[in-house]
């Protein structure tokens, strides 16, 4: 069975005409899936009954079903999924004042291994589908419609669990349906994509000349520490990757996101932040700081003093550095960043 989820509108284009249908086809099932939202082809009213059985026969409606739902004292929910073949993945709802952000999961683990980020210590177990990332909107959606008619996901960040770059074409896949007016119409800069630094799909990206949104998790503001903290800078270290954000500033004319993680004693002090405003000069993205979310899996780090994070910050902008501190969502319930885990029912309930 073909998941009808997660079919990118060019590839679903092809599977119709090798069902001998028009092209059309395939933007009237978009409409059905993603706009009026229906989860049965009987739903389907202007599909000939004839082509809603041949469809029935050899594709599925199926979504990730929720395991678990956890609601934050400010609101964020947080849902475990279940996969077809039992992984686990999480993602999160956070609410702003101009809209609701999804934060999605790209792996089922990851195998980037950073020191310091809960959700690599286990290793990658597999990428997701489109449809598995698909899946985790819509399944938000369903939630949000519940609470309030008319709310849906606006914004969506691939911040969750997995190196998007790693699992490169299914991110993409998952971007363009999200992104198509007939899918769920979310506009490109609503879109942002988070990457610890993998050149080889920073250049890809470039290349697609979309209008969506790059974030760089950088961490370090020099080799030595960068190789210490997050271990893919060993094979892409700082010099390529802002090679890299060079060429993608100048074939996307967007700035990138630099994240900057705060670290107490490790990478927060004013030297630090020098070294960061001399790496990114003569780039035009800004500063996202985001202050260390503890866990008790390392306890080596923790988070600077709310002094410590505003002078970083002060540092920055003196400089002529456009800087932010992220703000933080659903850490009561283990949503902020950093703190996604799930893989398989027994690490849940550890
Ligand atoms: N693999 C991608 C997508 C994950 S985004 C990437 O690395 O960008 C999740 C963000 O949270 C990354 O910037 C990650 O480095 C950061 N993070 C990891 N552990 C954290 C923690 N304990 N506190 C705050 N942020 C953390």
């Amino acid at each position: 069975m073909i998941n009808l989820y997660g079919q990118e509108i060019k590839k679903l284009i092809a599977l119709m005409e090798q069902e001998g249908q028009k092209p059309y086809r395939a933007t009237q099932l978009y409409t059905w899936l993603y706009q009026h939202r229906v989860q049965d082809f009987d739903e389907m009213s202007d599909i000939s009954k004839s082509f809603r059985e041949v469809l029935k026969q050899k594709y599925c409606l199926s979504l990730p079903s929720v395991h678990t739902k956890q609601v934050s004292e400010d609101g964020t929910v947080k849902l475990l999924l279940n996969l077809e073949d039992d992984y686990k993945v999480e993602c999160v709802l956070m609410r702003y004042n101009y809209g609701n952000a999804a934060c999605v999961s790209s792996q089922v683990g990851c195998n980037m291994g950073c020191s310091f980020c809960s959700s690599g210590i286990l290793g990658k177990k597999r990428n997701l589908t489109a449809s598995e990332m698909v899946g985790q909107i819509l399944i938000l959606n369903q939630i949000l419609k519940q609470e309030n008619k008319g709310q849906r996901v606006t914004h969506v960040v691939v911040m969750g669990t997995g190196e998007p770059f790693d699992n490169y074409d299914n991110v993409l896949d998952f971007i363009k349906i999200i992104n198509h007016p007939k899918g769920l119409a979310i506009g490109a800069r609503h879109i942002t994509v988070s990457t610890c630094g993998i050149v080889e799909g920073i250049y890809r990206y470039a290349d697609e000349h979309l209008q969506t949104n790059l974030a760089i998790s950088l961490h370090a503001p020099n080799d030595e520490l960068r190789d210490k903290l997050m271990k893919i800078n060993r094979a892409y270290s700082l010099d390529k990757i802002m090679k890299a954000i060079r060429y993608y500033e100048k074939e996307t004319k967007r700035r990138v996101t630099y994240e900057y993680l705060l670290i107490e004693g490790i990478n927060d002090t004013k030297e630090h932040a020098k070294q960061l405003v001399e790496l990114i000069r003569g780039t035009k993205g800004y500063v996202n700081l985001i202050p260390y979310n503890e866990t008790n899996k390392f306890p080596e780090f923790s988070r600077p003093s709310g002094n410590r994070i505003h002078a970083f910050l002060d540092y920055l902008m003196k400089s002529g550095v456009k800087a932010t501190i992220r703000k933080e969502f659903g850490s009561d319930i283990d949503a902020a960043c950093g703190q996604l885990k799930a893989i398989s029912e027994e690490l849940v309930h550890e």
